[in-house]
């Protein structure tokens, strides 16, 4: 069985749906991240599961028991908040215990309890301290400590980095990892930003106005997403709407309404002349030269103006208005080269390799 099963869970607001008959089951030990823009129910949906919210329909499992009817504070789950919610005045320790001192556990447990999950956290000897001593990373560890303390079966984490900046949220990605697999506890993280999601997750649900739109890990999520909306909110991603205009043997030429020929594709989706599909590029695969005639076998090329460079290090990007019909076009910045000194202004040739176009 698995630690947690939602089965058409739904959510009403009055006349507004904030979460669709929504089902996933989550396997014990993963960590199950939901992704998805800001409003699109991830938090309804968290604290369904937590308690704290009553499904409108559907039923929630865990390791097989329906929740229900089953109090929050009986439910075999833990959350972490935003903000962390730490309380300030408390030392580290009476931090940690404070779930175990309601629970009745006596002193003496309480103390070896506590003192065992900070030294698994990394924070062994420090009981005694101020929380306000701590880093912002540190508190995060005491937040989990908190939590694991109580052994749920699911902890459950809504945005916990949101709060933090960019250098030190990369930082707690990595420790947040770390600390699930080694404690081996299922966690379901939410978040609106894909880089957390792509890099801790085993598996992802995207999410988008209340349903789910796809369920998978991160690299199905890229190389094969089911949607428009998954292609373009997980990474980023060239798009173009257009009509088949050649089909032979499952091989099929699409055109753009613009005039684009996008040729040679394996879509493997039995379509006809006429049909209307959409396909994307990502940035990555669009491959640049200086002359013509070192792409033209790619068969999807065109020649471009460079309009804007977006220096950013290791992700820089280039945004390229295509020649021939004034569409633009994202094209990841190859790190070495003669591509590097392109200036805005500058026209390239650009291609990608026919398999490329998804
Ligand atoms: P997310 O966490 O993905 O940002 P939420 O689950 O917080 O989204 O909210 C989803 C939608 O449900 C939003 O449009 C929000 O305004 C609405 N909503 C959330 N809670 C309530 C509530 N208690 N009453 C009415 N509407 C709500
Ligand atoms: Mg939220």
């Amino acid at each position: 069985t698995p630690d947690l099963e939602c089965r058409a869970i739904s959510k009403s607001f009055k006349e507004f749906k904030a979460v669709r008959d929504v089902s996933f089951s989550v396997p014990q030990g993963t960590f199950f991240s939901i992704l998805g823009p800001s409003g699109c129910g991830k938090t309804t949906l968290l604290r369904m599961i937590a308690g704290f919210q009553e499904p409108t329909s559907g039923d929630l499992l865990i390791k097989g028991r329906s929740m229900l009817d089953v109090a929050p504070n009986r439910r075999p789950v833990s959350m972490v908040f935003q903000h962390l919610a730490l309380f300030p005045m408390m030392s580290i320790g009476a931090n940690v215990g404070f779930g175990l001192r309601q629970r009745g556990v006596n002193k003496a447990d309480i103390k070896k309890q506590v003192e065992a999950v900070l030294e698994r956290v990394g924070l062994g000897g420090t009981s005694d301290r101020a929380v306000s001593s701590l880093s912002g990373g540190q508190k995060q560890r005491v937040a989990i400590a908190r939590c694991m303390v109580l052994e749920p079966d699911v902890l459950l984490l809504d945005e916990p980095l949101g709060a933090l900046d960019l250098k030190l949220r990369e930082h707690m990605k990595i420790e947040l990892k770390q600390l699930q697999s080694e404690f081996n506890t299922t966690f379901v993280y939410i978040t609106h930003d894909q880089s957390e999601a792509l890099v801790m997750s085993d598996q992802i649900a995207v999410m988008n106005h209340g349903v789910f739109e796809q369920v998978g890990t991160a690299k199905e999520l890229y190389y094969e997403p089911k949607t428009a909306f998954v292609a373009g909110f997980v990474g980023e991603a060239n798009r173009f709407h257009a009509t088949v205009d050649s089909a032979k043997n499952g091989i099929v030429n699409l055109k753009t309404p613009e005039g684009k020929t996008l040729s040679g594709l394996d879509l493997g989706r039995g379509l006809t002349n006429g049909s209307k599909v959409d396909v994307f590029v990502r940035p990555e695969a669009v491959r640049l030269s200086r002359n013509a005639k070192d792409i033209t076998k790619m068969g999807n090329t065109g020649k471009g103006t460079v309009e804007n460079v977006l220096f950013n290090g290791a992700n820089s990007q280039l945004i390229l208005r295509d020649a021939t019909n004034g569409a633009p076009l994202n094209v990841a910045l190859p790190q070495t080269g003669e591509f590097r000194d392109l200036v805005v202004g500058d026209n390239v040739h650009f291609g990608w390799e026919p398999e490329q176009t998804r």
